[in-house]
Protein backbone atom coordinates (compact mmCIF):
# COMPACT_ATOMS: atom_id res chain seq x y z
CA UNK A 1 0.00 0.00 0.00
CA UNK A 2 1.48 3.58 -0.53
CA UNK A 3 1.21 6.18 2.25
CA UNK A 4 0.54 9.40 0.74
CA UNK A 5 0.98 12.41 2.86
CA UNK A 6 -2.09 14.90 2.49
CA UNK A 7 -0.73 18.52 1.19
CA UNK A 8 -1.24 19.81 4.92
CA UNK A 9 0.91 17.28 6.32
CA UNK A 10 3.62 17.40 3.72
CA UNK A 11 3.38 21.49 3.63
CA UNK A 12 4.78 20.56 7.84
CA UNK A 13 7.13 17.76 6.77
CA UNK A 14 8.49 20.69 4.26
CA UNK A 15 7.96 22.73 7.45
CA UNK A 16 10.36 21.08 10.10
CA UNK A 17 12.74 22.58 11.90
CA UNK A 18 15.29 20.16 11.35
CA UNK A 19 15.18 20.38 7.31
CA UNK A 20 16.65 23.65 7.95
CA UNK A 21 19.01 23.23 10.28
CA UNK A 22 20.89 21.27 7.33
CA UNK A 23 21.00 24.53 5.42
CA UNK A 24 24.01 27.00 5.13
CA UNK A 25 23.41 30.50 6.63
CA UNK A 26 23.79 32.12 3.60
CA UNK A 27 20.38 30.74 2.17
CA UNK A 28 18.74 31.71 4.55
CA UNK A 29 18.98 35.41 3.91
CA UNK A 30 16.07 35.68 0.68
CA UNK A 31 13.76 33.06 2.18
CA UNK A 32 13.77 35.56 5.66
CA UNK A 33 13.03 38.39 3.23
CA UNK A 34 10.60 36.96 1.38
CA UNK A 35 8.41 35.23 4.36
CA UNK A 36 8.97 38.68 5.90
CA UNK A 37 7.47 40.44 2.75
CA UNK A 38 4.57 38.16 3.03
CA UNK A 39 3.72 38.68 6.42
CA UNK A 40 3.83 42.34 6.01
CA UNK A 41 2.30 44.50 9.05
CA UNK A 42 0.63 41.31 10.60
CA UNK A 43 3.86 40.86 11.95
CA UNK A 44 6.84 42.66 13.70
CA UNK A 45 9.89 41.60 14.05
CA UNK A 46 12.08 42.56 17.27
CA UNK A 47 16.07 42.28 17.76
CA UNK A 48 18.49 42.85 20.99
CA UNK A 49 21.46 44.42 20.49
CA UNK A 50 23.11 41.23 21.36
CA UNK A 51 21.93 39.62 18.05
CA UNK A 52 24.09 38.00 15.91
CA UNK A 53 24.24 39.91 12.39
CA UNK A 54 22.90 37.46 10.41
CA UNK A 55 20.11 37.47 12.53
CA UNK A 56 19.52 41.18 14.05
CA UNK A 57 19.80 42.93 9.84
CA UNK A 58 16.09 41.63 9.65
CA UNK A 59 14.43 43.48 13.07
CA UNK A 60 11.98 46.06 11.98
CA UNK A 61 13.16 47.48 15.93
CA UNK A 62 16.32 46.87 17.57
CA UNK A 63 16.99 47.52 21.11
CA UNK A 64 17.89 46.40 24.68
CA UNK A 65 15.53 44.45 26.99
CA UNK A 66 13.60 47.98 28.64
CA UNK A 67 13.52 49.60 24.43
CA UNK A 68 11.68 46.19 23.27
CA UNK A 69 9.45 45.84 25.59
CA UNK A 70 8.08 49.14 25.12
CA UNK A 71 7.96 48.41 21.53
CA UNK A 72 5.64 45.18 22.42
CA UNK A 73 3.41 47.19 24.56
CA UNK A 74 2.43 49.73 21.97
CA UNK A 75 2.46 47.38 18.08
CA UNK A 76 -0.84 46.52 16.94
CA UNK A 77 0.86 43.31 15.38
CA UNK A 78 -0.78 40.17 15.48
CA UNK A 79 2.24 38.74 16.17
CA UNK A 80 5.83 39.61 17.74
CA UNK A 81 8.67 37.44 16.65
CA UNK A 82 11.21 38.04 19.37
CA UNK A 83 14.62 37.47 19.02
CA UNK A 84 16.15 37.93 22.02
CA UNK A 85 15.79 35.40 24.81
CA UNK A 86 13.20 33.67 26.66
CA UNK A 87 12.58 36.37 30.00
CA UNK A 88 12.22 38.87 26.87
CA UNK A 89 9.67 37.06 24.59
CA UNK A 90 7.86 36.30 28.32
CA UNK A 91 7.47 39.97 28.92
CA UNK A 92 6.29 40.76 25.55
CA UNK A 93 3.31 38.02 25.86
CA UNK A 94 2.61 39.67 29.37
CA UNK A 95 2.63 43.58 27.81
CA UNK A 96 0.74 42.60 24.15
CA UNK A 97 -3.03 42.62 24.10
CA UNK A 98 -5.01 38.83 24.26
CA UNK A 99 -5.28 38.80 20.30
CA UNK A 100 -1.45 39.13 20.15
CA UNK A 101 1.38 36.36 20.18
CA UNK A 102 4.77 36.12 21.06
CA UNK A 103 7.30 33.38 18.98
CA UNK A 104 10.60 32.57 20.30
CA UNK A 105 12.68 31.32 17.13
CA UNK A 106 14.40 29.04 19.48
CA UNK A 107 13.08 27.72 22.81
CA UNK A 108 16.71 26.93 24.11
CA UNK A 109 17.94 30.54 24.01
CA UNK A 110 17.57 31.40 27.61
CA UNK A 111 19.28 33.80 29.79
CA UNK A 112 22.23 32.16 32.66
CA UNK A 113 21.54 35.10 34.97
CA UNK A 114 17.16 34.43 34.73
CA UNK A 115 18.03 30.62 35.64
CA UNK A 116 20.08 31.88 38.90
CA UNK A 117 16.88 33.14 40.50
CA UNK A 118 13.94 29.94 40.79
CA UNK A 119 10.19 31.20 42.26
CA UNK A 120 10.67 28.54 44.87
CA UNK A 121 14.06 29.83 45.82
CA UNK A 122 12.50 33.50 46.26
CA UNK A 123 9.50 32.04 47.79
CA UNK A 124 11.70 30.74 50.80
CA UNK A 125 14.04 33.52 50.99
CA UNK A 126 10.48 35.68 51.43
CA UNK A 127 9.60 33.28 54.43
CA UNK A 128 12.84 33.81 56.04
CA UNK A 129 12.52 37.48 55.47
CA UNK A 130 8.98 37.21 57.08
CA UNK A 131 10.12 35.15 60.14
CA UNK A 132 13.03 37.78 60.43
CA UNK A 133 10.27 40.33 60.92
CA UNK A 134 11.29 42.65 58.24
CA UNK A 135 9.64 41.85 54.95
CA UNK A 136 6.76 44.07 55.44
CA UNK A 137 9.91 46.80 54.90
CA UNK A 138 10.94 45.25 51.86
CA UNK A 139 10.10 46.32 48.12
CA UNK A 140 10.94 43.32 45.73
CA UNK A 141 12.34 44.60 43.00
CA UNK A 142 13.85 42.01 39.56
CA UNK A 143 15.41 43.06 36.75
CA UNK A 144 13.98 42.03 33.43
CA UNK A 145 16.13 39.42 33.51
CA UNK A 146 14.21 37.10 35.11
CA UNK A 147 10.86 34.67 34.81
CA UNK A 148 7.49 35.97 34.06
CA UNK A 149 6.93 34.30 37.67
CA UNK A 150 9.46 35.96 39.74
CA UNK A 151 8.15 39.25 37.88
CA UNK A 152 4.60 38.25 38.83
CA UNK A 153 6.04 37.84 42.72
CA UNK A 154 7.56 41.60 43.13
CA UNK A 155 4.11 42.68 41.04
CA UNK A 156 2.46 41.13 44.30
CA UNK A 157 4.52 42.08 47.11
CA UNK A 158 4.09 45.82 46.14
CA UNK A 159 7.16 45.69 43.72
CA UNK A 160 8.04 46.36 40.41
CA UNK A 161 10.30 45.34 37.41
CA UNK A 162 13.98 47.37 36.08
CA UNK A 163 15.88 47.02 33.06
CA UNK A 164 19.80 48.98 33.18
CA UNK A 165 18.31 51.71 31.98
CA UNK A 166 15.89 52.78 34.76
CA UNK A 167 17.06 50.60 37.47
CA UNK A 168 17.69 54.19 39.55
CA UNK A 169 14.54 55.31 39.10
CA UNK A 170 13.43 51.82 40.38
CA UNK A 171 15.54 51.92 43.31
CA UNK A 172 13.80 55.72 44.33
CA UNK A 173 10.51 54.31 43.66
CA UNK A 174 10.72 51.75 45.99
CA UNK A 175 12.71 53.87 48.85
CA UNK A 176 9.67 56.02 48.70
CA UNK A 177 7.45 52.95 49.65
CA UNK A 178 9.90 50.78 52.01
CA UNK A 179 12.89 50.51 53.78
CA UNK A 180 14.56 48.17 52.22
CA UNK A 181 15.06 46.08 48.60
CA UNK A 182 15.51 42.49 47.76
CA UNK A 183 16.71 42.89 44.27
CA UNK A 184 16.74 39.94 42.02
CA UNK A 185 18.63 38.56 40.43
CA UNK A 186 21.86 40.26 39.33
CA UNK A 187 24.07 41.52 42.38
CA UNK A 188 26.26 43.29 40.22
CA UNK A 189 23.49 45.65 38.99
CA UNK A 190 22.10 45.67 42.43
CA UNK A 191 24.90 46.65 44.06
CA UNK A 192 26.40 49.10 41.23
CA UNK A 193 22.81 51.14 41.44
CA UNK A 194 23.04 51.39 45.07
CA UNK A 195 26.26 52.80 45.24
CA UNK A 196 25.66 55.63 43.10
CA UNK A 197 22.74 56.13 45.33
CA UNK A 198 25.26 56.47 48.46
CA UNK A 199 24.64 53.47 50.03
CA UNK A 200 27.62 51.97 51.44
CA UNK A 201 28.72 48.13 50.44
CA UNK A 202 28.87 47.24 53.91
CA UNK A 203 24.59 47.60 53.54
CA UNK A 204 24.27 46.15 50.66
CA UNK A 205 24.58 41.95 51.58
CA UNK A 206 24.36 39.00 49.57
CA UNK A 207 21.72 36.16 49.74
CA UNK A 208 22.62 33.09 48.44
CA UNK A 209 19.99 30.74 48.09
CA UNK A 210 21.45 27.52 48.54
CA UNK A 211 23.09 28.91 51.16
CA UNK A 212 20.73 28.10 54.74
CA UNK A 213 18.95 31.14 55.58
CA UNK A 214 20.82 32.74 52.58
CA UNK A 215 24.17 32.52 54.59
CA UNK A 216 22.80 35.43 56.42
CA UNK A 217 22.07 36.14 60.30
CA UNK A 218 19.44 38.18 61.63
CA UNK A 219 22.04 40.65 62.49
CA UNK A 220 23.35 41.21 58.79
CA UNK A 221 19.45 41.19 57.59
CA UNK A 222 18.92 43.92 60.36
CA UNK A 223 21.63 46.14 58.69
CA UNK A 224 21.05 45.62 55.15
CA UNK A 225 19.30 48.39 52.71
CA UNK A 226 19.81 46.69 49.72
CA UNK A 227 18.96 42.67 49.66
CA UNK A 228 21.58 41.19 46.41
CA UNK A 229 19.98 37.77 45.27
CA UNK A 230 23.32 35.79 44.50
CA UNK A 231 23.02 35.79 40.81
CA UNK A 232 25.13 37.50 37.83
CA UNK A 233 25.56 37.33 33.84
CA UNK A 234 27.77 35.02 32.47
CA UNK A 235 28.93 37.11 29.93
CA UNK A 236 30.08 40.31 31.64
CA UNK A 237 30.75 39.00 34.97
CA UNK A 238 34.20 37.81 32.78
CA UNK A 239 35.40 41.47 32.78
CA UNK A 240 38.00 42.22 35.68
CA UNK A 241 39.76 45.25 36.60
CA UNK A 242 43.25 43.80 35.34
CA UNK A 243 41.28 44.48 31.95
CA UNK A 244 41.11 47.94 32.39
CA UNK A 245 44.65 48.24 33.61
CA UNK A 246 45.71 46.23 30.38
CA UNK A 247 43.86 48.44 27.85
CA UNK A 248 44.68 51.92 29.57
CA UNK A 249 48.38 50.64 29.88
CA UNK A 250 48.24 49.82 26.02
CA UNK A 251 46.05 52.67 24.56
CA UNK A 252 46.64 55.84 27.22
CA UNK A 253 43.85 58.41 26.67
CA UNK A 254 41.35 55.14 25.97
CA UNK A 255 37.94 55.73 27.25
CA UNK A 256 36.63 52.74 29.12
CA UNK A 257 33.11 52.58 29.35
CA UNK A 258 31.07 49.31 30.58
CA UNK A 259 27.57 47.69 31.42
CA UNK A 260 26.56 47.60 35.02
CA UNK A 261 25.79 43.49 34.88
CA UNK A 262 29.72 44.03 35.15
CA UNK A 263 31.17 43.67 38.82
CA UNK A 264 31.69 46.59 41.07
CA UNK A 265 35.29 46.76 40.58
CA UNK A 266 35.07 47.16 37.11
CA UNK A 267 32.81 49.56 37.39
CA UNK A 268 34.27 51.76 39.86
CA UNK A 269 37.64 51.53 37.75
CA UNK A 270 35.89 52.51 34.23
CA UNK A 271 35.32 56.30 33.00
CA UNK A 272 31.62 55.40 32.54
CA UNK A 273 29.13 52.68 33.15
CA UNK A 274 25.35 52.70 31.33
CA UNK A 275 22.74 50.41 29.89
CA UNK A 276 23.64 49.15 26.18
CA UNK A 277 21.37 52.67 25.09
CA UNK A 278 23.00 54.21 27.04
CA UNK A 279 26.57 53.43 26.00
CA UNK A 280 25.47 53.30 22.49
CA UNK A 281 24.59 57.22 22.99
CA UNK A 282 28.29 57.75 24.99
CA UNK A 283 29.30 56.49 21.55
CA UNK A 284 27.39 58.63 19.24
CA UNK A 285 28.13 61.86 21.30
CA UNK A 286 31.95 61.31 21.69
CA UNK A 287 33.94 63.84 19.01
CA UNK A 288 36.15 61.92 16.01
CA UNK A 289 38.78 60.66 17.27
CA UNK A 290 37.75 59.31 20.41
CA UNK A 291 39.05 55.43 21.53
CA UNK A 292 36.64 53.30 23.36
CA UNK A 293 37.07 50.24 25.22
CA UNK A 294 33.85 48.75 25.54
CA UNK A 295 32.47 46.14 28.45
CA UNK A 296 29.36 44.04 27.20
CA UNK A 297 28.50 41.55 24.75
CA UNK A 298 30.95 40.99 21.28
CA UNK A 299 28.00 41.01 18.85
CA UNK A 300 26.97 44.59 20.28
CA UNK A 301 30.39 46.05 20.66
CA UNK A 302 31.72 44.21 17.06
CA UNK A 303 28.91 45.97 15.26
CA UNK A 304 29.65 49.66 16.92
CA UNK A 305 32.94 49.42 15.34
CA UNK A 306 31.81 48.55 12.17
CA UNK A 307 28.90 51.37 12.50
CA UNK A 308 31.37 54.50 14.14
CA UNK A 309 34.98 53.58 11.69
CA UNK A 310 33.91 55.93 9.32
CA UNK A 311 33.21 58.52 11.99
CA UNK A 312 37.13 58.50 12.90
CA UNK A 313 36.08 56.43 16.65
CA UNK A 314 37.86 53.51 17.49
CA UNK A 315 35.97 50.93 19.38
CA UNK A 316 37.37 47.99 20.98
CA UNK A 317 35.93 45.19 23.71
CA UNK A 318 37.59 45.73 27.13
CA UNK A 319 38.27 41.79 27.40
CA UNK A 320 39.77 40.08 23.62
CA UNK A 321 38.79 37.01 24.22
CA UNK A 322 35.67 37.78 23.38
CA UNK A 323 32.59 38.09 25.84
CA UNK A 324 29.46 35.82 23.81
CA UNK A 325 26.36 35.86 25.14
CA UNK A 326 25.77 32.10 24.18
CA UNK A 327 22.13 31.81 24.46
CA UNK A 328 20.88 34.72 22.80
CA UNK A 329 23.05 33.33 19.80
CA UNK A 330 21.09 30.11 19.70
CA UNK A 331 18.52 31.98 17.33
CA UNK A 332 19.89 31.08 14.26
CA UNK A 333 19.17 32.72 10.21
CA UNK A 334 17.44 28.79 10.30
CA UNK A 335 15.74 29.23 13.26
CA UNK A 336 14.02 32.75 12.38
CA UNK A 337 13.32 31.46 8.67
CA UNK A 338 11.96 27.91 9.88
CA UNK A 339 9.43 30.29 12.56
CA UNK A 340 8.66 32.84 9.45
CA UNK A 341 7.97 30.36 6.76
CA UNK A 342 5.12 29.02 9.01
CA UNK A 343 3.61 31.79 9.99
CA UNK A 344 3.06 32.15 6.27
CA UNK A 345 1.48 28.99 6.56
CA UNK A 346 -0.61 30.07 9.28
CA UNK A 347 1.53 27.58 11.63
CA UNK A 348 2.06 29.37 14.97
CA UNK A 349 5.63 27.83 16.42
CA UNK A 350 7.31 28.13 19.49
CA UNK A 351 4.60 30.62 20.72
CA UNK A 352 5.38 31.86 24.65
CA UNK A 353 2.10 32.18 26.38
CA UNK A 354 2.82 32.92 30.03
CA UNK A 355 -0.54 31.90 31.82
CA UNK A 356 -3.00 33.94 33.21
CA UNK A 357 -2.47 34.10 36.38
CA UNK A 358 1.53 34.60 36.55
CA UNK A 359 0.27 37.21 33.94
CA UNK A 360 -1.79 39.63 36.13
CA UNK A 361 1.05 40.21 38.77
CA UNK A 362 3.92 40.32 36.44
CA UNK A 363 1.90 43.46 34.25
CA UNK A 364 1.68 44.56 37.63
CA UNK A 365 5.24 44.97 38.13
CA UNK A 366 5.93 45.66 34.31
CA UNK A 367 3.55 48.93 34.35
CA UNK A 368 5.05 50.15 37.50
CA UNK A 369 8.37 50.07 35.55
CA UNK A 370 7.19 51.82 32.55
CA UNK A 371 5.36 54.73 34.82
CA UNK A 372 8.80 54.78 37.17
CA UNK A 373 10.79 56.34 34.29
S1 LIG B 1 24.12 38.80 28.17
FE1 LIG B 1 23.94 37.85 30.22
S2 LIG B 1 22.09 38.70 31.12
FE2 LIG B 1 22.03 39.15 28.89
S3 LIG B 1 20.84 37.44 28.03
FE3 LIG B 1 23.01 36.87 27.89
S4 LIG B 1 23.40 35.70 29.82
FE4 LIG B 1 21.46 36.81 30.10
Amino acid sequence: MTLVLDEQAQAAEACSLENYLQLPDHTMDERIAAARARLGSSTILLGHHYQRDEVIRFADFTGDSYKLSKVAAETDAKYIVFCGVHFMAESADVLGRESQQVILPDLNAGCSMADMAEISQVEACWDALARTGISDEIIPITYMNSSAAIKAFCGEHGGLVCTSSNARQAFEWAFQRGKRILFLPDQHLGRNTGYTMGIPLDEMKVWDPWGLAGGLSAKDLAATKILLWKGHCSVHQRFLPGHVDAVRAKYPGIQVIVHPECRWEVCQKADAMGSTEQLIATVEQAPAGTMFAIGTEIHLVNRLARRFATEGKKIITLDDTGCLCTTMYRISPQHLAWALENLVEGRVVNRIAVRKSVKEWARVALDRMLEAK
